[in-house]
């Protein structure tokens, strides 16, 4: 079985991270919290766009939860919206509106906001809201560390067996191998299984679904089932 080692580094526990708020009035931010804290979530508040450019974290973020109108001589929460975006930042991001127009609405969608909220809403729309977010989040997060640790596998191939991977993967067989690269039977069997052993696949459709995934054809999120973990494979790979 294809497997992958987890990681451990804060960027990638399981705790879907903080809700940050980003709100100028005390008295919304404060509801906002109280809503999302007595639901279990850890919440960082951000009272003006400037403490938010300063002191927010995209690697404790689950999602951000902004307020279009914010102080009128700064940013608004659109601007700040483009400003993530721009920082290629994949935190999720809702925004919050009591003067939810058409044209707003359009400019959030386009810059890839998850929703946008037109006050007053309720509890469970902004919960559910919340939820479809750090869900989103967190697939990006896992495919992401996924296909770095997949790429970082492919990386330790040596040329040549980079070269018979891709006859491999080709569909050809060790004695073409052979025949093409003009050396043995034996020599292609030994680099494919270093191929193998090196990626931390176990069969010849395993290696193309890593394959695929490192090529980004495919999905990193294809290989979570069966879920993958290979603790050895760093081990086993250092050595050759
Ligand atoms: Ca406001």
């Amino acid at each position: 079985m294809v497997k992958l080692t987890s990681n451990n580094s804060p960027s990638t526990q399981s705790s879907p991270g903080a809700i940050c708020i980003l709100e100028d009035e005390d008295a919304p931010r404060r509801s906002l919290r109280f809503l999302l804290e007595s639901v279990g979530f850890q919440v960082i508040e951000y009272a003006s766009a400037a403490e938010f450019m300063q002191l927010f974290d995209p690697d404790t973020a689950a999602c951000l939860i902004t307020d279009v109108r914010l102080q009128p001589d700064g940013p608004n929460g659109l601007d700040i919206q483009d400003r993530l975006r721009q920082m290629e930042s994949a935190v999720p991001v809702i925004v919050v509106s009591a003067y939810g127009d058409v044209p707003m609405a359009v400019r959030a969608m386009k810059g890839g906001a998850v929703h946008f909220l037109k006050k007053p809403f309720g509890s469970s729309e902004l919960l559910e809201q919340v939820d479809v977010a750090i869900e989103h989040h967190q697939k990006l997060r896992e495919a992401r560390r996924i296909r770095l640790e997949v790429t970082a596998r492919f990386e330790r191939l040596t040329s040549r067996e980079a070269e018979v991977l891709e006859e491999v993967v080709n569909g050809k067989s060790s004695r073409e191998i052979g025949e093409m690269f003009e050396v043995s039977f034996k020599t292609v069997e030994a680099h494919r299984a270093k191929i193998m052993r090196k990626v931390g696949a176990e069969s010849i459709p395993e290696l193309m679904k890593l394959y695929f995934v490192w090529k980004g054809n495919a999905s990193p999120l294809f290989l979570r089932k069966p879920a993958l973990v290979d603790p050895q494979n760093n081990q086993l790979a250092a050595r050759h």
